[in-house]
């Protein structure tokens, strides 16, 4: 079985689900040009932890972890199976770091209004694996480094999050407006720095100052990243696209790692 690429997605509003856009259609490329993997392995941005976890069960419902959006949108579905067993490879690929094995959360929005354009069918197994809140980002890499060998077993390491994500700065009548210089400036270094595999630069993010803290005021949506570059293989190309920042202040970027 040869080795599976990783993917970072910036997902954006949860109404990208229900939307066909050139950012859609990307995901939809970059799936088709991985294949249909064996199993995903995915970490959102919506699903942050006491301690490390992974969901278990063997059908993981469709969580709406939203408020106000139209009934379409709750009306979304993302039936695909759980997979209890590589559940459990997960938690002993961590050893011996503990991991729960989760009953009760399922795929989050930052997963399904990804999944539904990359893999409409819903035919792969999916289980999500939780952030753990007391972790360091170096931490979060090192977890993504110990998942690494599941690339060689079928299984699609993917994190969905946004490499900028300042949302009350969000300029949300002007969607193509140039984005604020702090914004650039965020983005460009990270993309930069992954290009080159230089992941001391993403890990070390608050270094960049006031450009860190306004692009990422919380760390829920840049952390994913994190663990794609960890499960990285040394030469291994980057490739971004989409790539550009909507609203001024809400980056787009999604990051292909290896393969073909
Ligand atoms: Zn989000």
């Amino acid at each position: 079985m040869s080795r599976l690429p990783i993917v970072f997605f910036g997902h954006g509003s949860p109404m990208v689900a229900l939307e066909k856009s050139p950012v859609t259609r990307s995901w939809n490329q970059i799936a088709g040009s991985i294949g249909k993997p064996r199993a995903i392995l995915c970490i959102s941005a919506h699903w942050q932890t006491r301690g490390t976890a992974v969901t278990a069960m063997a059908q993981p419902r469709t969580i709406h972890d939203f408020g106000a959006f139209p009934q379409a949108l709750f009306d979304v579905q993302y039936p695909a199976p759980g997979d209890p067993e590589l559940a459990e490879r997960v938690r002993e690929l961590l050893e011996p770091m503990p991991v729960k094995m989760d009953a009760n959360w399922g795929l989050d929005h930052g997963t399904w209004s990804v999944l539904v354009h990359a893999y409409p069918e819903a035919d792969v197994p999916v289980i999500q694996l939780g952030m753990d809140l007391g972790k360091s980002p170096a931490e979060h890499w090192l977890v993504g480094r110990m998942l690494r060998p599941l690339r060689d077993e079928g299984v699609l390491i993917m994190g969905t999050g946004n490499i900028v994500h300042n949302l009350p700065a969000m300029d949300w009548a002007n969607p193509a407006g140039d984005p604020y210089p702090w914004a650039e400036r965020f983005n460009s270094t990270m993309c930069r720095a992954i290009a080159s595999d230089d992941p001391q630069t993403v890990i070390d993010y608050e270094a960049l100052g006031d450009a860190a803290r306004l692009s990422v005021p919380s760390s829920d949506h840049f952390l994913p990243l994190l663990y794609v570059l960890g499960a990285r293989h040394e030469d291994e190309a980057a490739t971004f696209e989409p790539d550009f920042i909507q609203h001024k202040s809400l980056s787009m970027t999604s990051v292909l790692i290896g393969g073909a």
